[in-house]
């Protein structure tokens, strides 16, 4: 194991070889996450470190962005726009009409930028500017309820998986660096937006129809108890999911991690990874369970069949 300070000596070299901005961190020694001392140094050496990963999950697709300038237990910004910021590449404004553009993250140095303004999460659409108006994924946001102990969030992930096999779909899965978990279905861009979401919400009330000791469609804390919520609201028109690689605003700075389902019973928690150990673990994988992910667009017809759903007509 290489000591902490020889580690950031070569995060910090490979920092600056490839995004000239991370020369000018400022209030580096400034601590994000009281619960562990780790500041904002650390955390923008964690995004220069993890950039090779976390590109390709956020090129062409808006991003916003959760900034904590004054650390995580303090009032933080979800920022959802440029904003004329110095630093914050915009979308083409034409993608969203009527708006200040969102956030385009496309190089390292543009995740560099985003760091540097303090900001701790990558929150990005289902779209990207290729068709900004047809998701080319479907997410499924998993929360557990009070009560919920994590072999029951285990149990409940493998359960969606088994339903979108049943459909035909295949899905990919990880942590939210939060409490929960994820799953991803990569689309071929051909219904909008309102099909994509109103056929996740039909699928998730299925689960919860099939299956209502382990699912629960409605929000709210009282329907929830004892049971995973699956969130399918993720899925509209310039909502947003905290993207894979995304560090999360809470205490230990969890990150979201693409896993394989093989490993889900190694997985102990929605932050089992962190800033601190995440890019060692990337680079120790000997196989990236998303590789496929990419070339997998799926197709929604056969599924809506399966499904006996059909879209609305507008
Ligand atoms: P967990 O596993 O803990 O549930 P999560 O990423 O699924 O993590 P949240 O951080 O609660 O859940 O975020 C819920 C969703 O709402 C995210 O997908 C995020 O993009 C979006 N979101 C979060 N904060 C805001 C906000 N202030 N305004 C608009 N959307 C937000
Ligand atoms: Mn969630």
């Amino acid at each position: 194991m290489p000591s902490p300070t020889r580690s950031r000596a070569t995060a910090a070299d490979r920092a600056a070889a490839g995004a000239h901005s991370m020369l000018r961190v400022t209030h580096g020694e400034r601590i994000v996450d009281p619960s562990t001392g780790l500041t904002k140094l650390d955390l923008v050496r964690y995004y220069a470190e993890v950039s090779p990963w976390a590109l390709p999950f956020l090129r062409g697709r808006p991003v916003y962005i959760r900034r904590a300038p004054q650390g995580i237990d303090a009032p933080m910004v979800f920022q959802q726009h440029t904003l004329d910021m110095k630093n914050l590449k915009g979308m083409d404004p034409a993608l969203w009409p009527g708006h200040d553009p969102a956030i385009s993250i496309e190089t390292a140095e543009d995740l560099a930028n985003v760091a540097q303004l303090d900001a701790v999460e990558l929150h990005t659409w289902n779209s990207t500017a290729a068709a900004i108006a047809q998701p080319d994924r479907l997410v499924f946001d998993l929360d557990p309820g009070d009560d919920v102990d994590w072999p029951r969030m285990r149990e409940a992930a493998l359960l969606v998986r088994t339903m979108l096999q049943e459909l035909g779909l295949q899905g990919w899965l990880k942590t939210t660096g939060g409490k929960g978990l994820h799953v991803y279905v990569p689309l071929r861009p051909e219904f909008g937006y309102p099909v994509a979401k109103a056929f996740t919400e039909a699928v998730v009330r299925h689960l919860a129809t099939t299956l209502p000791q382990v699912f629960v469609a409605k929000s709210g804390p009282r329907n929830r108890k004892g049971r995973v919520f699956v969130d399918y609201l993720r899925n509209g028109w310039v909502q947003s999911t905290a993207e894979a690689f995304s560090a999360r605003a809470r205490p230990g700075l969890g990150v979201a991690m693409p896993v394989a389902w093989e490993q889900l019973d190694d997985v102990t928690h929605g932050a089992h990874w962190t800033i601190t150990d995440a890019t060692a673990y990337l680079r120790k994988r000997r196989r990236d369970p998303w590789a496929k992910y990419w070339t997998t667009p799926q197709s929604l017809p056969a599924a809506m069949r399966r499904l006996g759903w059909k879209p609305a007509q507008a």
